[in-house]
């Protein structure tokens, strides 16, 4: 099956699963099926649940921009979050949230089966790699089971703090080196350090 008709076919399974939490539109995710580069941020907000699309407010701008600005096109690569529907107020998503979503984000990401995975602020990061350091561990390269996972600070937190968007800003201009890079880097076997697919999954 192609990889747009099984992400379809994902999408309609959450819309069927009624177990799930939160009553909010179902922000799915969007970009290419054969994207080498997947960013996953923390949940949708207003604007995203509004749009059923997701990073579309002012943070979701920045990260747009930014892309761009490495002369890479947003459709070529593909963009979601952990949770796919907003939280009420914008509370940050509970564990059980993340905990009922994880088994589709994690089919997602196989259908997908990207090069790397930039995560998108501290919740993201440490769904991957619960030991992380945001501000300590940005921009490094973890290789987790065959992908290669790049923490970055939130566009959110980047627009709040002029230290955070410049670090961002800088990580970001590392995206097409880093994503080469990885391209070369040797998948680790199952049992080493680092590589715990159970985490993923
Ligand atoms: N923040 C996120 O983490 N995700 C979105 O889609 C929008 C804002």
């Amino acid at each position: 099956m192609l990889k747009q008709e099984e992400l379809k076919n994902l999408e309609q399974e959450i819309l069927a699963d009624k177990s799930l939490p939160l009553q909010t539109n179902l922000v799915f995710g969007e970009g290419s099926p054969d994207a080498e580069v997947v960013f996953i941020g923390e949940a949708p907000g207003m604007n995203e649940d509004i749009q059923k699309r997701p990073f579309v407010g002012r943070g979701g701008q920045l990260l747009r921009k930014n892309i761009r600005a490495i002369s890479w096109k947003e459709e070529n690569v593909y963009i979601t979050n952990i949770v796919k529907r907003r939280p009420p107020d914008n509370r940050d998503p509970l564990p059980e949230e993340i905990e009922a979503y994880k088994p589709y984000l994690a089919r997602q990401i196989e259908i997908l089966s990207p090069k790397v995975i930039v995560t998108l602020g501290r919740f993201s990061m440490n769904y991957f790699l619960p030991a992380a350091k945001i501000t300590k561990d940005q921009g490094k390269i973890f290789k987790l089971y065959k992908y290669c996972v790049v923490p970055m600070f939130h566009p959110a937190a980047a627009l709040r703090n002029p230290e955070v968007m410049r670090a961002f800003e800088a990580t970001f201009g590392k995206l097409p080196e880093i994503t080469e890079k990885c391209k070369t880097l040797p998948e680790p076997g199952l049992k080493k350090e680092g590589s715990k697919p159970a985490s993923l999954f």
